[in-house]
């Protein structure tokens, strides 16, 4: 076995059965052209490669990338990058293999340090989402950040987190993932998470404003909303808006819904 590094936040996935739940999440199909973030030592690797026509891993480790060549070199439907996913620019590195350009799936056991980051990589931003849109992304997460994804307004794990990313994407737990089910075991539970980008383009007068209106909305989760957004509008000037939104005009950030978001920043913009 190799052994993992902490600084890559290495943990090799020894479930079978997991494995074949994230398999079946994905819903591959031959054609699909499919990237994965941090093959490992290529537990996932090895079934993607039975199931679609293309594969583009990115590893950052070397040595773990000369054991991947070692293993799945041969194959006519992989291709390994080794480097950072943050840095990488896919469609350039992959010009001269037209066969492998434009993934659009998503498959992968990520690294849990920078699942911000490989979230922004991998749908963008409110204000600039990334095009075109995977079809779907299918992904290990820490199991916190999972419940964070798909959290209805009114929970606890509803914040700013979760308005972002379910306003880029329908997200969806598939199932939960016992930290035994890694070596070494990670300190947290984990889970897999099913992110379908929208196509949908303009959903919000302008994005801008939204992204503004939910880092101000968030920035004290114990005040009330209107109190938060005091610097944009006078307190009750903001209840009749509110109220038109079915909210009570002494709600909080985490009791509005990410359309009662949208309905919001469309009216505040209206009244300027
Ligand atoms: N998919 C494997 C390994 C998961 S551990 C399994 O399920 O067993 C996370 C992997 O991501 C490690 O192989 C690590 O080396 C790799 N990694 C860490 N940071 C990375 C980065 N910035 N870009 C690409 N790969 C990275």
């Amino acid at each position: 076995m190799t052994r993992p590094r902490k600084r890559f936040a290495q943990h090799w996935l020894r479930s079978e059965a997991i494995l074949e739940k994230i398999i079946a999440a994905a819903e591959l199909k031959q054609s699909d052209r499919v990237l994965e973030i941090g093959p490992g030592t290529g537990i996932l690797t090895r079934r993607l490669l039975e199931e679609v026509n293309a594969l583009i891993s990115v590893e950052i480790d070397r040595d773990l990338c000369k054991k991947l060549v070692k293993n799945f070199g041969d194959r006519e439907n992989f291709i390994l990058l080794q480097g950072d996913i943050l840095e990488l620019n896919l469609n350039e590195t992959l010009t001269d293999f037209p066969k492998f350009q434009n993934p659009h799936k998503v498959v992968a056991n990520i690294p849990y340090n920078i699942t911000g980051p490989i979230l922004e990589r991998l749908l963008g931003t409110i204000a600039k989402p990334v095009t075109p849109a995977y079809d779907s992304i299918i992904l290990l997460v820490q199991k916190e950040i999972c419940d964070r994804l798909c959290a209805q307004p009114n929970s606890k794990s509803f914040g700013a987190l979760s308005v972002r990313i379910q306003y880029l994407a329908e997200c969806e737990s598939i199932c939960d993932v016992p930290a035994k089910a890694f070596y070494p075991p990670p300190k947290v539970n984990s889970a897999v998470i099913r992110l379908r980008p929208y196509l949908r383009e303009n959903k919000v007068k302008d994005p801008r404003h939204l992204a503004m209106l939910i880092k101000l909305g968030f920035a004290n989760k114990r005040k009330m909303l209107r109190n938060n957004l005091k610097s944009l509008i006078k307190p009750d000037r903001l209840s009749p808006l509110l109220e038109a939104l079915n909210l009570n005009p002494q709600c909080r950030a985490e009791n509005v819904s990410v359309e009662q978001w949208i309905a919001l920043s469309d009216r505040l913009l209206d009244m300027q």
